[in-house]
């Protein structure tokens, strides 16, 4: 008898919960969390490492099959309050790739149709064989197509702002609400936007707005739909 996976495919704009709802739900559903930002982050880093610009897209595409990029659970000494432990050839940038920088870099990398191409063979890779969250921007058409579960998950422009700008302010960021809003607006765009697989919302998906949720009730709707979709 053959496994068949059961994949929950979660996309929506930055900073609406992605990372926080579906390691969570991964963690109490027992699948593996795959945040796929965090390759195009690595991607951004690369270039921004390496010298190859955010327009070279040749160059990234080739940065990325030369490299090993790895998402792993954090061990208990490296319980710093990431949600995953990113490795690039074998190094942990998992906070490298949080800057506001990257951040942009992240998106301009992520127009190019051969940068795409590379991440997502690499993401189906990984959701082959295995049970899986995975969050993203094209993970609903693009990447698992075929999901049992696909989800949108947003929130307000105002909510997401400043639920960013908190983050960045824990982490010791020095900036602005206002300036925060206005990168998160400008990354939107670009993502929805782009010409290759822009996010958009697909006709099956289930559409959860953050905005006036508890990230924990969110958790609970998803692992309670998840249970009955299994009959568990
Ligand atoms: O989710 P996160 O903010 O880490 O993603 C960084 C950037 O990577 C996004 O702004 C988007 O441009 C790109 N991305 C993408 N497709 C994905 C995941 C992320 O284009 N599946």
């Amino acid at each position: 008898m053959s496994f068949t996976p059961f994949h929950i495919a979660i996309d929506g704009p930055e900073a609406a919960g992605k990372g926080t709802v579906s390691k969570l739900s991964a963690e109490k559903l027992g699948f593996l969390y795959v945040d796929t930002g965090a390759m195009y982050r690595m991607t951004a880093y690369l270039g921004h490492t390496t010298g190859v610009a955010y327009e070279d897209e040749t160059g990234l595409a080739e940065l990325i099959r030369k490299s090993k990029m790895e998402l792993r659970n954090p061990t208990p000494e490296e319980k710093d309050g990431r949600l995953i432990t990113v490795l690039l050839n074998g190094d942990d940038v998992s906070w490298q790739i949080r800057t506001p920088e990257i951040g942009q870099g992240s998106s301009k990398v992520a127009v190019h149709p051969l940068v795409r191409k590379e991440l997502v063979i690499k993401q189906q890779e990984i959701a082959a064989h295995q049970n899986v969250v995975m969050e993203g921007r094209d993970i609903t058409f693009r990447v698992l197509p075929d999901a049992q579960l696909k989800i949108f998950l947003t929130a307000s422009d105002v909510v997401r702002a400043q639920r960013r700008f908190q983050q960045q302010q824990t982490k010791g960021v020095s900036t602005t609400l206002e300036e925060v809003y206005q990168n998160l607006l400008e990354r939107d765009k670009r993502d929805r936007e782009r010409s290759t697989d822009p996010l958009h919302i697909v006709p099956d998906a289930w559409v959860l707005d953050t905005s006036e949720l508890a990230i924990e009730d969110v958790v609970d709707l998803i692992v309670a739909k998840v249970k009955a979709m299994r009959h568990e």
